[in-house]
């Protein structure tokens, strides 16, 4: 297993990237990527830094998250010989560097600017042009630094959606638990409770995050963290990605870019934890209270959007055994589920 090196986290902690950098001996020069926006929140002050310890910096403002943005990035980064990457931004900046720094075989560092969902640790990456429609898989950062002035100032709809991306997680763990029973697949006890640990650290500050509060996203941030950690030492997304992102990663093919990940996540775990007789009321109401959407207007999903993504979710990745493998859900019965879990009218 491969852990993150270094995770730093805290008020004011920007000004910190330099040194971290140079601890860990990555050499120079660095490279940059970060957003159009959030050059200016915080990509262009950690290239600063960086360079006051004698480190060449290079930058790239990458668009999107797609296979050719990583491919460019990663030409640049061989073209000046970059020796780390530095992603500083929401998760799409921080999956695009994380991807190129896996095939250029170089260290990432993680800067992340928003709490907007969990690939901030992780080994995966979500990149569109990819075969398939969930993660890649990518190298761990080698280091994290979170600067809590930056995340108290990021949007509360990203905020929302990494509390999603966190409640997914009690679903996530009873799918992996159920592959587990009736397939002997590997499950880790420790992978599963540290992923099982931050969604329930996120409900028991749900009012905190939802006020926005320095201490609750300070949870959420840490929550988001130590399910990057559970990937990391599960060896794969299962403590994190289960049912309910099948869904959403269905949903994304039906009808891309309709709503952020963790939203999606969010409505879906809603109804999975139905399907395991888990109180998905319970879940609806800890969503609510941090803003996270729970039906589908919530998500810009028509009726037919939500029964579609239902049925097409299990096929969606086949070798993954899930609640909805055996729930075999019908457009009449996907239709009843997302009723009776108050996610359609
Ligand atoms: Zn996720």
């Amino acid at each position: 297993m491969e852990l993150p090196r270094e995770v730093v986290i805290g008020d004011g902690t920007l000004p910190e990237i330099g040194e971290l950098y140079s601890r860990l001996g990555l050499g120079s020069p660095a490279l940059v990527v970060t957003g159009h926006r959030t050059y200016g929140i915080a990509g262009k002050e950690v290239g600063t830094y960086v360079s006051e310890q004698g480190i060449e910096v290079y930058y790239v403002k990458a668009d999107r998250p797609t296979l050719s943005e990583v491919r460019r990035v990663e030409l640049l980064a061989r073209t000046w010989g970059a020796k780390a990457i530095i992603g500083v931004g929401g998760g799409s900046k921080i999956d695009v560097a994380k991807l190129a720094a896996s095939y250029l075989e170089i260290p990432m560092i993680s800067v992340p600017t928003t709490a907007s969902h969990d690939g901030i640790s992780s080994p995966f990456a979500s990149i569109k042009g990819l075969s398939r429609p969930y993660s890649a898989r990518a190298k761990t950062p080698t280091a994290v630094l979170v600067d809590m002035d930056v995340i108290v100032d990021s949007p509360p709809r990203l905020v929302a959606s990494g509390c999603g991306d966190v409640i997914a997680k009690f679903t996530a763990v009873r799918d992996w638990r159920l592959a587990h029973e009736r397939n002997g697949e590997y499950y880790g006890e420790y992978a599963a409770s540290l992923a099982l640990m931050s969604a329930r650290l996120v409900v028991r500050n749900a009012d905190k995050i939802g006020a926005g509060s320095r201490e609750g996203l300070r949870v959420l941030m840490e929550a988001l963290i130590s399910c990057g950690v559970a990937m990391s030492i599960a060896g794969s997304s299962r403590p994190c990605s289960g049912s309910e992102h099948l869904f959403s990663h269905a949903l994304d093919v039906i009808r891309p870019g309709g709503a952020l990940h963790g939203e999606q996540c969010g409505v879906g775990t809603i109804m999975m934890a139905k399907l395991h007789g888990l109180s998905w009321r319970r879940i609806r109401s800890v969503l609510t209270t941090v803003g996270t959407p729970v039906d589908a207007d919530g998500i810009s999903a028509t009726p037919e959007q939500v029964v579609r993504a239902l049925v097409m979710a299990p096929s969606i990745r086949p070798e993954r055994y899930t609640i909805l493998s055996e729930a075999h859900l019908s457009e009449r019965k996907a239709l009843e589920l997302a009723r009776s879990t108050r996610v359609l009218g």
